[in-house]
């Protein structure tokens, strides 16, 4: 069997969209799964489409998500470079190759010679086609005599090579996820090939370097599809059906309604990050957010995104990298877009955080108490996170629900005062505090009995004096086991907040 050889091969136009990350994690579960190599190529033969630090993006990306490559533009390896920007000189022998076997020519229409003929075909409802049926009528080497094309290529005139489509034949595709797709090439037009400006387009340059960097399947977006033929006579003209790759066409991430493709340009709009990591556009400064930033778990975004587009066939929804590496099948890629669901993403990721150690949760907080210039100990803070465990989808969730472990509340909840605090409360409540003060060592346990043994004397029930207690302690009717968290606050606090409180509400 030919050795498996996939490469992820984004182009640096922007921020990679989660839809890109996927793709890149469905060639690096196929290379994985089967032994293979995986590949990073940059697309970056659109120089007008170039935007600064998106090729860093990519790369970083892809390294918060646990994606490793095998060969790249930022590792290198045994068929560097691996950017075609680097590779310029490769492609324009090809070009020639396929001038001098007929299945390309050179085209001297300039832009607007060729806007001009497309508004003509608009003003009569038609589409132009730069093709087999309009080619013979406009200006390249198959229609000018060839001194005359000669004399104009030595003069550096304007050109383009495009690619001979030919008028009328069935091409067929064989896809892994879509069976065999056929397309009349009547369809297709004559691509252009290699650009004025000495740079091959992306058709071009894809498929030589997935011919030189021995590329075995092909596993990218849907959106590409429609390329697909155009590759296969690629291949053909070139005389390397025999190296032709396999493909697999992705099915498309939908927006959460199901209406349309969920695109770059949706976002923040739709209420979550499109993109993993945080972006600022170079040229706008516009921000928009990223997972990472947003608090989700590299994880469990990896595992949510396994799920867009695929299913091990069982119940089984948690899986780590490994064990996706393990189950993933192209065959089990669905035909059908995905769409996306922020309920499911918020869940895969709560569903990790609550896997967590509490030392890996109080590695999480430490550095958002650091921001707001919190300073506690670390066994302080996993004491913490020990009781908060599973109440944090998100991780700045790990803050919101342990801030009262750090600070004194800072007002109390209205609705919750009106119902629980009543006139016997601020007595009950100062009678207590010699019952805490009086309880050493300052543990659960010992809390626990003397605070039971101080209701039994009263006569009144526990919430009675818990349902305050808590106010004073969180501001609000909130938060893990009082006698747990008390035990962690420790007294020293627990007491001046219930004086503190009592004062406050009085005023
Ligand atoms: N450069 C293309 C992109 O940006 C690559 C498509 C392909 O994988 O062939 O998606």
């Amino acid at each position: 069997m030919r050795e498996v050889r996939v490469r992820f091969a984004p182009s640096p136009t922007g921020p990679l969209h989660i839809g890109g990350v996927r793709t890149a994690l469905y060639n690096y579960l196929f290379a994985r799964k089967l032994g293979g190599k995986f590949i990073l190529r940059i697309e970056d033969t659109d120089q007008g489409r170039f935007v600064p630090g998106a090729e860093q993006y990519i790369i970083e990306s892809l390294t918060w998500s646990g994606i490793h490559f095998d060969e790249g533009v930022h590792i290198g390896g045994p068929y560097a470079p691996y950017r075609q920007s680097d590779r310029k000189e490769i492609y324009h022998q090809y070009a020639l190759q396929l001038l001098q076997n007929g299945t390309a020519y050179y085209a001297f229409d300039t832009p607007e010679e060729l806007d001009a003929i497309r508004k003509q075909y608009e003003s009569r409802k038609e589409t132009f086609q730069y093709g087999p049926q309009t080619r013979m009528g406009l200006k390249n080497s198959l229609t000018l005599p060839e001194n005359e094309v000669k004399e104009m290529l030595d003069a550096g005139v304007h050109n383009v090579i495009r690619v001979t489509i030919p008028e009328h034949e069935t091409i067929t595709v064989h896809d892994l996820i879509r069976g065999v797709v056929t397309v009349d090439s009547a369809l297709l037009d004559d691509k252009v090939l290699y650009k004025s400006d000495g740079m091959p387009t992306y058709h071009l340059a894809n498929v030589v370097d997935d011919y030189l960097m021995k590329i075995s399947h092909v596993i990218r977006g849907e959106e590409w599809l429609p390329s697909a033929p155009l590759h296969v006579l690629l291949y053909r003209f070139f005389g390397w059906e025999k190296e032709m790759p396999e493909f697999a066409h992705l099915p498309l991430l939908l927006k959460p309604d199901g209406n349309g493709k969920l695109s770059k340009r949706d976002g923040d709009r739709l209420g979550f990050p499109v993109f993993p990591l945080r972006w600022t556009d170079p040229k706008t400064n516009e921000v928009s957010s990223g997972y990472r930033e947003s608090g989700y778990l590299p994880e469990a975004f990896v595992n949510m995104l396994a799920f867009l587009g695929w299913n091990p066939g069982t119940e089984q929804e948690l899986f780590t990298l490994d064990e996706l590496v393990q189950e993933f099948s192209i065959e089990r890629v669905s035909k059908s877009g995905a769409k996306f669901d922020v309920e499911k993403a918020h869940w895969f990721n709560h569903q990790y955080m609550s896997k967590k150690t509490p030392a890996e949760l109080a590695a999480l907080l430490i550095p958002i108490l650091e921001l707001k210039n919190i300073k506690a100990s670390l066994e302080y803070v996993e004491q913490v996170c020990a009781l908060i465990h599973d109440r944090a989808v998100l991780i700045p969730d790990l803050f919101t629900q342990s801030h009262f472990f750090f600070l004194d509340p800072e007002s109390y909840d209205e609705k919750v005062v009106a119902k629980i605090w009543k006139t016997e409360t601020p007595t009950l409540l100062a009678e207590y505090i010699p019952v805490l003060e009086a309880t050493e060592p300052f543990i659960k346990e010992n809390i626990e009995i003397n605070t039971k043994e101080f209701v039994q004397n009263k006569g009144i029930g526990m919430g009675q004096l818990m349902n305050p207690l808590r106010l004073t302690v969180v501001g609000t009717n909130a938060g893990p086991g009082m006698m747990d968290m008390m035990a962690v606050i420790g007294k020293e606090f627990i007491i001046p907040r219930i004086r503190q409180c009592i004062e406050k509400i009085k005023g």
